[in-house]
């Protein structure tokens, strides 16, 4: 939003390569897995509600399925890039792969801006996604998902389009729909809540207390709002939360020391996770500038919002006070900002590790929907748990038997059984 010169996809190659050091993988493997498998670029043409035909950019980036169907979200975002599509898909494959579950890794996109699309464009804008690409998804294949700004009703327009032109039904098709429409309980939640059970084995190892901590958040959307939920549950403070405002084309943070109400914040945010700044100050919160969530006097900080934002600019300025940062977001953190990081020896848990409760809950919304029988929420949660858990433990493990970092663990697991489901399948 702010700035875009970043190029994520080479943060992310980057971050593949040094894994590839640890685990001396062979040349050919190296080559394999730093690229995607295939990639799909197209056009859509939207018939607007004023008579004119708009075309709008997509992509559908496949980066491995050597372990199962690739899987990955949809984002709707004016500012994608194929190069941010491409590095998406590739942590999606490391991200399955973490938490063990038998998916690849995929990622979509749209160039395109939903807060000026009326309801009616962007169900035929979601219908175009799926015919430019329907040859090349499916449930055995490739299953979306929603990411930023797109959610459940986008994934049950997708849904109608590709049962539609096939004639049957798929539930299994597509993750992320209402409940209700084969949508599965606890999804809703399921990355927020993971990102705070990996938080919560995280202080479990520190001998600290939940209650005893307090907390600054990055964003106001599907993954923060639920991260607040459960780890206000868990008797945390979060004292700061930040979101996007569309008008100022800026970010504000709201802080409140005794604590924020999330009831009441979320009744004064819109459907895009964006907080009404004016109602915000009526209701007591400093309203400070986009950065300040960063600069909290916390114990742990959660960056939800977007990748880019934990940068060698802003570093320095996250408070000595800071245990954790647990990566709510998609490549929050840039790989000279995670070095200075380790250098303070910040305990970080790695995005896809930390938010991986989402595709945990997709995976099994994907297999209650292709059964067709579908579990209470208590169910869900708690296999959630038991999943993120022990992918937290085995990474944590990992992490200390090898002297490395969270990220180095978690990525040496990750990396080490795709390679070796290319290998075995004779790819490589
Ligand atoms: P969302 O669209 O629901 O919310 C995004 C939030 O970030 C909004 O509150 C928006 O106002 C805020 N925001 C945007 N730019 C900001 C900025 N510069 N400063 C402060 N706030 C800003 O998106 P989401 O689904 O919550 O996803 C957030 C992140 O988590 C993304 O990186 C996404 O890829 C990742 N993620 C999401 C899921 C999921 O299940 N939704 C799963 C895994 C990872």
């Amino acid at each position: 939003m702010e700035k875009k010169t970043y190029n994520l996809f080479e943060a992310a190659q980057k971050q593949f390569d040094h894994a590839a050091e640890l685990l001396e993988l062979d040349g050919a493997t190296r080559d394999f897995l730093r690229m995607p498998m295939r990639e799909y670029h197209f056009t859509i043409p939207l018939h607007m509600d004023d008579g004119k035909v708009k075309i709008f950019r997509g992509f559908r980036v496949q980066h491995n399925d050597a372990r199962g169907p690739a899987k990955g979200g949809i984002r709707f975002h004016p500012l994608e890039t194929i190069d941010t599509v491409r590095a998406l898909a590739m942590w999606m494959t490391w991200k399955t792969s973490v938490a063990n579950i038998p998916l690849g890794g995929a990622k979509g996109g749209v160039i395109c801006d939903p807060h000026h699309l009326s309801l009616g464009e962007q169900e035929r804008l979601c219908r175009g996604w799926i015919r430019q690409v329907i040859k090349n998804v499916g449930p055995y294949s490739d299953v979306p998902a929603p990411d930023v700004m797109t959610n459940a009703q986008h994934m049950l327009w997708m849904l109608d389009e590709y049962e539609v032109i096939t004639g049957e039904r798929h539930p299994g098709f597509i993750t992320g729909k209402p409940v209700g429409m084969g949508g599965s309980l606890g999804r809703r939640e399921a990355t927020g809540y993971g990102v705070i059970i990996t938080v919560r084995e995280a202080l479990r190892e520190m001998g600290i207390p939940p209650e005893d901590t307090t907390a600054s958040v990055q964003g106001f959307g599907n993954v923060a709002k639920y991260a607040i939920e459960l780890y206000q549950k868990m008797e945390g403070k979060v004292v700061c939360v930040s979101s996007w405002d569309e008008n100022d084309q800026c970010s504000y943070s709201f802080q409140k020391k005794e604590g924020i109400d999330l009831n009441e914040l979320s009744s004064i945010s819109d459907s895009f996770g964006g907080i009404d700044k004016e109602k915000a100050a009526d209701l007591g919160y400093a309203v400070l500038p986009g950065e300040a969530w960063l600069e909290q006097e916390v114990d742990i900080l959660i960056p939800a919002a977007l990748e880019d934002q934990i940068t060698c600019e802003n570093v320095d300025k996250i408070s000595k006070r800071v245990k954790i940062i647990a990566e709510g977001a998609n490549g929050p953190t840039t790989p000279e900002a995670d070095e200075a990081l380790n250098q303070k020896e910040l305990f970080v848990i790695p995005d896809f590790l930390a938010n991986a409760g989402g595709v945990v809950c997709s995976y099994f919304e994907q297999v209650q929907s292709n059964m067709n029988y579908f579990w209470e929420k208590d169910e869900v949660l708690g296999k959630l748990d038991a999943k993120m858990t022990s992918a937290y433990v085995a990474v944590s493990d990992f992490a200390k038997a090898h002297k490395l970092t969270m990220r180095e663990a978690a990525y040496v697991i990750s990396v080490n059984r795709v390679a070796q489901a290319c290998r075995d399948r004779g790819w490589v």
